[in-house]
């Protein structure tokens, strides 16, 4: 019942090209940051107890419709941050040794971890294809967060990303809509 509800909230955004919804987006988010920071808080305060199983459902509607190769703004405009296991896979991959891979490719940030060194990702390839996809970043695999069990506690983080990512954008609003007069 739940996915039917939330496919009839479906907003097919097909009728401009994903460049326009990018350039659009951050303006978008920043129009709905007052309502979204509000919206997300009472979340917060008061989280309905099917809230992982609406989220699963919000995010597996909106990335069926999405081509993130269309896309690929995550990779371009924010970057992952890199754990040991990371390194150790990535670098692997490369054949290189991960003294060598962070050397080249990462740096170590102001809360103290490895992210990429520049932006876009070095690992972007020209169309739009990740040159590592199969042992990218964890947290590329996770990006945006929206389909994570207590989706409640990460709202500093979905009130970014929804300036980066038009999925995240769309589930927001879209929680919006089935849920604000529950909460
Ligand atoms: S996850 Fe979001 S930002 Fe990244 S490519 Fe897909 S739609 Fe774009
Ligand atoms: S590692 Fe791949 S998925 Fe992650 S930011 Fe770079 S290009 Fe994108």
């Amino acid at each position: 019942m739940v996915y039917l509800w939330i496919s009839w909230l479906v907003l097919r955004d097909d009728l401009i090209s994903m460049e326009e919804i990018l350039r659009q987006l951050p303006h978008r988010a920043k129009e709905k940051n007052t309502e979204s920071t509000k919206f997300l808080a009472r979340l917060k305060k008061k989280p309905p107890k099917n809230l992982d199983y609406v989220m699963q459902e919000l995010h597996e509607v909106e990335f069926e419709h999405t081509d993130c190769l269309q896309c690929a703004n995550c990779c371009k405009i924010t970057g992952p941050l890199f754990t040991d296991a990371d390194v150790l896979r990535i670098s692997k991959h490369l054949k290189l040794r991960p003294q060598k891979f962070i050397e080249e490719y990462l740096r170590i940030d102001e809360e103290n971890d490895h992210v990429l060194q520049q932006l876009p990702c070095a690992f972007l390839g020209a169309d739009n294809h990740c040159l590592i996809y199969e042992v990218r970043p964890k947290a590329c695999r996770k990006f945006p967060h929206t389909d994570r069990k207590k989706f409640h506690q990460i709202n500093h983080l979905t009130l970014k990303n929804v300036a980066i990512c038009p999925a995240a954008f769309n589930i927001v609003e879209k929680m919006k809509k089935l849920m604000d007069n529950k909460l």
